[in-house]
């Protein structure tokens, strides 16, 4: 059962062939079994799946209508709220909270009867690219344990990569569900900004942030995706269109549309990834799709423009993170300053603080201008790259990552880890939707990923290209060897 989608599952749960309560417990069994291998998880919900599920199989033998994720199961990133359960963005500072009310996407989903199984592991607040930075494990990539997983949603792109569940949710600031997709080997989406509410999202960089979908097929993604997409009131970013019929968008023709290639923006990724690139472009050639290049110039300005406004988007947004609300007092504290002092000093890891330290001093009297303002011409001038890119063709195509997963610990260097994100960032500051997909391996076992991205509001076409590649190729149907069985427990 481990290898079906969600489309699957629910096919097998609305024939009968399988009740909600054998999938839940099925998968959670798998969790169970395999979980500590990888990391993956910080939280697994197992009396609250069993009783949805007890629910569920209730619902369908009365007969009553049945949501489109019925007979299907969910991880989500532990920096969305469940009602009633912890949400703790792998941070200490909020390892006891509880969240008093449900993520929108959450209530989303259980309105179409989909079953969460638990919440996902990340870098702590989602700022990192690696999942090491979170404060209770490390998420491991499940095809070779000894390599990062990526992040900041590595623990959903390992949930889904090892089968734990067909489907999962993360957030992506500046590439945090594309490149743990591309190291894990499977599909990530990041919509068009506003798309999908934020609200129950604990907030990085409001101005980029936005919550997408794991699966491992293109169809699973546009399920997700009906599901999560539509309008919002508690989100004031929120788009006000319904969403589109994202599956039936599926097969529309791409014959004769335009893909633009940033050639020299190639140049810095490893010859593997250059290569798998080059072949999965010859695979839309013999689709009929034509090749333009393009030019991407200011793309080379994209990581200090994203490390001056979504720093100082999160010193603002972590303010209220205080000791007095949400998360641990510090013991030690004696006076309301110490309250904030010390509980923010003991409870924040280093890299949130260096971001904080950072996003404070580029909003700071004197500097405003020179860091904040200046970036976000900065963006402006990104925006009309990116217009410019995109009178030339229909869709864009480049490498998610510069380079296959990095072994654990390997970088050290804040900075070295930042470049990580050289590919993935511009589609945040722009708000355009992107997908990462599966195009390769490098020597058979470390996946390589592509994304695709199209101008604001073609997310369907986005999925549309991506499901074309898909039923030509078949890198997205390949198990990690370690998973590929059922657990012996
Ligand atoms: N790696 C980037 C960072 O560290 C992006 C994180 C994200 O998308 N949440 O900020």
């Amino acid at each position: 059962m481990y290898k079906k989608t969600a489309r699957e599952l629910h096919q097998d749960f609305v024939e009968g062939s399988s009740s909600a309560k054998q999938i839940v417990s099925y998968f959670l069994d798998r969790i169970h079994a395999f979980n500590p291998k990888v990391e993956a998880l910080l939280t697994v919900l197992n009396e609250r799946a069993m009783a949805k599920a007890e629910a569920l199989d209730e619902k369908r033998r009365l007969n009553k209508p049945l949501g489109k994720l019925a007979g299907s199961v969910i991880i989500v990133k532990d920096n969305m709220h469940i009602k009633n359960e912890k949400t703790t963005c792998a941070s200490k500072f909020l390892e006891h909270y509880k969240a008093p009310f449900n993520a929108t996407v959450v209530d989303k989903i259980e309105q179409e009867d989909g079953i969460i199984l638990g919440k996902a592991n990340l870098d702590e607040f989602a700022m990192g690219s690696s999942t090491e930075y979170s404060a209770f494990c490390t998420t491991k990539n499940p095809w070779d344990t000894d390599l990062t997983a990526g992040g900041s949603s590595g623990g959903s792109a390992v949930s889904v990569a090892a089968n734990f569940a067909p489907l999962a949710l993360g957030s992506d600031t500046g590439g945090s569900i594309r490149q743990p997709a591309a190291f894990c080997g499977i599909y990530g989406f990041k919509p068009t900004y506003g798309r999908v509410s934020r609200f129950g999202l604990v907030a990085f960089g409001s101005s980029l942030d936005q919550i997408g979908p794991f699966a491992r097929s293109v169809e699973d993604i546009a399920l997700m995706q009906e599901v999560i997409a539509s309008p919002c009131q508690n989100d004031s970013t929120s788009i006000q269109e319904p969403p589109p019929a994202y599956r039936q968008e599926l097969s529309a023709p791409i014959k004769g549309k335009k893909i633009g290639v940033p050639v020299a923006l190639l140049e810095e990724a490893d010859p593997v990834i250059r290569e798998a690139i080059e072949e999965a472009l010859k695979v839309y050639k013999s689709l009929g799709c034509e090749l333009v290049e393009i030019n991407l110039s200011s793309l080379k300005y994209s990581i200090p423009v994203y490390y001056i406004l979504a720093t100082a988007e999160a010193s603002t947004n972590l303010a209220r993170f205080d000791g007095i609300r949400y998360t641990t007092r510090s013991k030690a504290a004696q006076t309301l300053e110490e309250v904030y002092e010390l509980s923010r000093g003991e409870g924040f890891g280093a890299e949130v603080k260096q971001r904080i330290f950072l996003g404070t001093y580029v909003l700071s009297a004197g500097y405003q201008d020179a860091y904040y303002k200046k970036a976000q011409k900065v963006r402006t001038l990104m925006i009309e790259d990116y217009k410019r890119a995109f009178a030339l063709c229909d869709m864009i195509a480049l490498p998610t990552t510069s380079t296959t997963a990095f072994p654990l610990a390997s970088i050290q260097d804040p900075l070295k880890m930042y470049m990580q994100d050289i590919y993935t960032i511009s589609a945040n500051l722009v708000g355009i939707p992107t997908i990462s997909m599966p195009i390769g391996f490098e020597k058979k076992k470390k996946p390589i990923g592509m994304q695709l991205q199209a101008p604001l509001l073609r997310d369907t076409e986005v999925l549309t290209f991506a499901s074309h590649f898909a039923k030509a190729t078949s890198f997205h149907t390949h198990t990690p060897p370690l998973f590929d069985k059922e657990p012996s427990l």
